[in-house]
């Protein structure tokens, strides 16, 4: 007997829940977990000093563990290297934890060839090289509980959806808003099940593991916060796959041949798995959405409200937080740019031009949704057993 819980085509996508569980399985996991961990998808480019443009920064969380460590000296290649400019050895260093260590310009951005910097209409950062940038090794910083919570995440997250993505009014027939407040839920989702998947059990022995009730609490009681959580990453995954030829083409150089090949043969499997083709193959029907006389207008609107939601990033109290909320921010308005571009002139594929860090965090982003909803799916179905039978 099939004991699934959420079967059936997920809602406004393309593929139902029972296909996106097996591709993830057998086909994107191993995939994606081998390609976020070469050098041009671990590094991200980002600005982590930033001052809220909504209100006094209230303080950052006081936990270790908020705190990003960028990188040791010898992570990168030495392409990736500047002309030292009589820096102090030290200055290179991580020095977890205190803030001059969130800034690392050792880095040249020269080096990643081929990479435009065209703005993202989606995005409020100017992600054009500058001294406030630092280059951050994502696997040295995994998304997980930070110990950020109380008044100021709760405050981002109210100002998020009251002000910029309002849950929909069941009944509500504009499809574009739902399709915004999903896709923040979605997030939201990933976000609380990364926290409950890699939890601090125990200060004193500083323990981590899994945290499998709070998962509970936080989304898998939620059926509409799991389903969101599907959707989003739906969305990604047709964001990818329509980007498919410029992303085949891109150049993955990071100075080290070896590792850049990879990174290439990679994206190539993920983009032509035929696995992947026969058993969804549109993931997402961008083309149904901004139909109509209301549709320029409209689109306007809602990519005002993204920008928005992109901004209150700068106010996110917590280093490693921002962090992953840029990132996945920048993801979410990467998809949107590739399926949703202003005025229609990505509409075919060799129009599109995507910024390095767009597809770093674009990848990223879709790694993280796929592992949440691996994670509900491998959770769900023992946890709530549990919980039924109290
Ligand atoms: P919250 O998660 O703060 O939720 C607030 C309210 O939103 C809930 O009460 C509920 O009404 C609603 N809600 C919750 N989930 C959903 C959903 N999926 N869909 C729709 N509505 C929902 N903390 C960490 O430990 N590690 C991190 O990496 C981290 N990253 C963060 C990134 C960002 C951008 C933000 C804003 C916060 C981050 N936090 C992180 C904090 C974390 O998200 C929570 O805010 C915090 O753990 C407190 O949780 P809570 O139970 O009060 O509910």
């Amino acid at each position: 007997q099939d004991s699934r819980k959420y079967t059936g085509i997920v809602e406004d996508c393309c593929c139902d829940y029972e296909t996106v569980d097996s591709i993830n399985g057998a086909v994107l996991h191993p995939l994606l977990q081998e390609l976020v961990a070469t050098p041009f998808f671990r590094y991200f480019k980002v600005k982590l000093w930033c001052d809220c443009p909504f209100w006094p920064d209230d303080g950052m969380c006081k936990l270790r563990d908020c705190s990003v460590c960028e990188c040791s000296e010898n992570e990168f290649p030495e392409l990736f290297r500047k002309p030292q400019l009589g820096l102090p050895a030290d200055d290179l260093k991580c020095q977890e934890g205190k803030p001059e260590a969130a800034v690392d310009r050792t880095l040249d951005s020269k080096v990643f060839r081929g990479w435009i910097e065209v703005d993202n209409p989606w995005t409020n950062d100017d992600e054009t090289d500058n001294g406030e940038m630092t280059y951050v090794n994502l696997l040295l910083n995994p998304e997980r509980y930070t110990g950020y919570s109380g008044p100021s995440a709760r405050r981002i997250w109210d100002a998020i959806y009251s002000e910029n993505c309002p849950k929909y009014a069941s009944g509500e027939i504009c499809q574009e808003k739902k399709v915004l407040y999903k896709l923040i839920s979605g997030l939201h989702s990933s976000i609380s099940i990364h926290i409950a998947a890699d939890y601090l059990l125990d200060e004193t022995k500083n323990l981590w593991g899994p945290y499998p009730e709070l998962m509970y609490d936080r989304v898998l009681q939620y059926p509409d916060r799991v389903r969101n959580l599907y959707f989003t990453f739906l969305f990604v995954l047709r964001a990818v796959t329509k980007a498919k030829d410029y992303l085949e083409q891109a150049e993955y150089n990071t100075g080290n041949p070896e590792e850049d090949l990879k990174a290439q043969s990679l994206m190539r499997q993920l983009l032509y798995d035929s696995k992947l083709q026969a058993a969804c193959p549109v993931p997402f029907d961008e083309a149904k959405l901004w139909k109509g006389q209301s549709g320029p207008e409209l689109k306007q609107q809602i990519q005002k409200q993204f920008r928005n939601i992109s901004a209150i990033m700068d106010c996110v109290g917590c280093e490693k937080c921002r962090l992953w909320g840029k990132l996945q921010v920048l993801g979410l308005g990467t998809a949107l740019k590739i399926l949703f571009s202003v005025d229609g002139q990505y509409s075919h594929d060799k129009h599109l031009q995507l910024q390095r860090n767009e597809v770093i965090a674009l990848v990223n982003l879709l790694n993280r949704l796929l592992e949440s909803v691996r994670l509900v799916q491998e959770v769900s179905p023992t946890f709530e057993k549990t919980m039924e039978g109290l």
